[in-house]
């Protein structure tokens, strides 16, 4: 009740029958109510300081509350301003309401652009760059159905000055959005240089394999009907030689000049690859096939053939060719590559430095060939070779002063193999370098059996020259049978000096220094025996046995024999005739004073047990008398 309520109630109570009022009555009355209401002021007074002391540790609270908003909001800006990510909030409107300094500076923007309320279409207009329409493909995470049922979206930004800037937008329930932004420039282009690496080779530039297979097959999927592809599996002969001899350093050097001369051959219209360490392919498209292969083969041998330089170094290079056309060939970029390998092989295995088309019987005989190799490596490990030996005849002693020593392979299945259906082979796969290695022990053991005066041929492969260490091996092989090596002659031929003449001389005059004899065999056969002869002091020359079939019936061939027994005189070395058949050949041979002959006349090659028989024999002759000469 109101206080005047009350104290107006107390006045009506005190009021006398006279209608005065009765002051102590109201006195008591005001003074009991107030009693009444004493025990209540305390009660109120207690709660009110109850209160004001609550009230007071409420503000505390609130105060401290306040501060520690305050940190949190200081930290939060803290943290929005020091991330290495832009971050960016745009309400339902597409109004930025949020968004930290890595943002502005991610897009080139001021702090003025980014006020409050700006709009997304705002900052793209201010900012120095565009959106990119076709973002770089990723790890594929993100895949664009997962991204929109997520209500996440990829962005992608080119920058005027060549950064990009990849955005993850979060789409929230209300249309407001929460964007972080990248630079992704570096991440990009390591991105790239990984493709560019795993599609090209380092060495020369060119394409790669995959790289290659890659663009065979999208050019056969585009092939129309009446158009051709040819594909060209190029090798280079016999380059490993040039990595052992010279260094695999200078050997990449030489690649990439063999890459800048096919690239040259090639144009930018055909498409040229390294497919592996000398070996590289074109693809020829939409031309009249075979005639435009064949062009682009000649003149990338033409190319090839003129010679390399490293330093001072001049290195000859040939190379060997297969080329498939599709679609007779082949369809499938698969069948292609093999095809046009195959057609490789076979222009190795027909002696190099040429090419061949593809054929479809080719296939079956790389088959045996495979089967060949096979057997030759296992026939190496199991020795399934024996050596026979063929007499060197000297026609002015009339006896015979040595023997060459020819392999014979006794296959276990085939029977005997003839030396010349397995050591090109053995050449091709290096096996030949096991061989000769087995050759040479067993011909030094052999001869070391054999009369003092009894020398022992062994024929050398150029591989020998350059992947094995020619004179080591000569050394132990003489060591081992405690031979000497004024007994040993080493058979080379042309080809041995064709490989790489500055790498073979200086081993050939190594071994010639220890006494070994080197002989030039099949003299006349190639191309430039003379040349070569000039290059090292040969101590023999062994003409080869076409120049004899017809010496005894034909003029012209008499002739060349006789200035080429006079040309070995010239120059000091002693002239050995092959493929003496006949008494009448020895008989004119001893005539043109011809030092030594060898032949089925004296004596086919026969195995190391006929040898003391065969030096038994007495003498044979033409019946020429003639005086030794004083060569030594
Ligand atoms: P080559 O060094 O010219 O050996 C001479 C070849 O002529 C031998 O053939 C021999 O049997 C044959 N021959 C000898 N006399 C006559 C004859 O009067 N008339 C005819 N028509 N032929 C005769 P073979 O044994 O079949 O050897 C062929 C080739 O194989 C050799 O030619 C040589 O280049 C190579 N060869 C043989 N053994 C070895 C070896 O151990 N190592 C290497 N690298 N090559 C070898
Ligand atoms: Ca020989
Ligand atoms: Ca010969």
């Amino acid at each position: 009740m109101k206080a005047e309520a009350l104290f107006w109630q107390q006045c009506t109570q005190a009021v006398t029958d006279d209608g005065s009022i009765d002051a102590q009555r109201l006195m008591d009355l005001v003074i009991a109510t107030y009693r009444v209401h004493e025990s209540n002021y305390d009660e109120i007074e207690r709660r009110v300081e109850t209160l004001l002391r609550e009230n007071h540790v409420l503000r505390g609270n609130i105060s401290a509350l306040g501060q520690a908003f305050d940190g949190q909001k200081k930290l939060f800006e803290i943290i929005l301003n020091n991330l290495p990510l832009g971050l960016s909030v745009f309400d339902a409107d597409q109004r930025l309401t949020l968004s930290n300094i890595r943002f502005r500076q991610l897009f080139d923007l001021t702090a003025e652009d980014l006020t409050a309320g700006a709009t997304i279409a705002d900052l793209t207009a201010k900012m120095r760059g565009r959106e990119s329409t076709k973002p770089g493909r990723r790890t594929g995470r993100h895949s664009s159905a997962t991204a929109k049922s997520s209500g996440l979206r990829r962005r992608e930004w080119l920058m005027d000055d060549g950064r990009i800037i990849q955005s993850m937008v979060t789409i929230l329930s209300d249309g407001s959005n929460i964007s972080i932004h990248a630079d992704i420039t570096e991440d990009r282009r390591a991105a790239e240089r990984i493709t560019y690496l795993a599609h090209h080779d380092p060495l020369t530039g060119l394409p790669n394999r995959i790289h290659f297979r890659e663009q065979v097959d999208a050019t056969l999927a585009e092939r129309k009907p009446d158009e051709q592809i040819a594909l060209v599996h190029l090798n280079l002969d016999r380059f490993k030689s040039i990595n052992n001899t010279m260094g695999v350093s200078a050997g990449d050097k030489i690649l990439q000049q063999v890459a800048e001369r096919v690239r040259a051959s090639a144009g930018s219209e055909n498409t040229l690859a390294r497919l592996g360490s000398d070996e590289f392919a074109i693809l020829q498209t939409g031309k009249q096939q075979p005639w435009n292969v064949t062009a682009l083969a000649e003149q990338i041998r033409r190319e090839l053939s003129e010679p390399f330089f490293h330093g001072e170094k001049q290195v000859e290079l040939s190379v060997s060719m297969g080329i498939a056309i599709a679609p007779e060939d082949g369809e499938e970029t698969d069948i292609l590559l093999k095809n046009a390998g195959v057609a490789l092989s076979h222009a190795k295995a027909d002696g190099r430095k040429r090419e061949r088309f593809f054929a479809g019987e080719m296939e079956a005989q790389m088959q045996l060939r495979h089967a060949l190799e096979a057997d030759l490596k296992a026939a190496v490990e199991n020795e399934e070779f024996e050596l026979h030996y063929q007499p060197l005849y000297d026609l002015s002693q009339r006896r015979i002063c040595g023997f060459e020593a020819l392999i014979r392979w006794n296959h276990p299945v085939r029977g005997r193999v003839p030396p010349m259906d397995f050591i090109p082979l053995a050449e091709e796969v290096g096996l030949v370098v096991d061989i000769g290695r087995w050759v040479l022990r067993r011909a030094c053991n052999d001869a070391a059996l054999w009369p003092e005066g009894i020398k022992i041929a062994v024929n050398v492969s150029a591989i020998q020259f350059s992947s094995s260490d020619l004179t080591r091996d000569v050394s132990e092989a003489l060591a081992a049978a405690a031979l000497s090596p004024s007994r040993l002659e080493l058979e080379i031929t042309e080809s041995v000096l064709m490989e790489n003449l500055s790498e073979v001389l200086p081993i050939l005059h190594a071994l010639k220094e220890r006494g070994i004899r080197i002989s030039m065999d099949d003299f006349g056969t190639g191309y430039s025996s003379l040349s070569y002869l000039s290059s090292f002091p040969f101590d023999k020359i062994k003409i080869d046995k076409s120049f004899v079939n017809d010496i005894v019936d034909n003029r012209e061939a008499h002739a060349i024999m006789h200035a080429i027994i006079l040309l070995g005189d010239a120059l000091g070395m002693r002239v050995t005739v092959e493929g003496v058949e006949t008494v009448e050949q020895l008989a004119l041979l001893e005539c043109e004073e011809c030092d030594e002959i060898q032949g089925y006349h004296i004596s086919p090659p026969r195995p190391a047990c006929d040898v003391p028989h065969l030096l038994s024999l007495p003498p044979k002759s033409g019946g020429v008398t003639r005086l030794p000469k004083t060569k030594h």
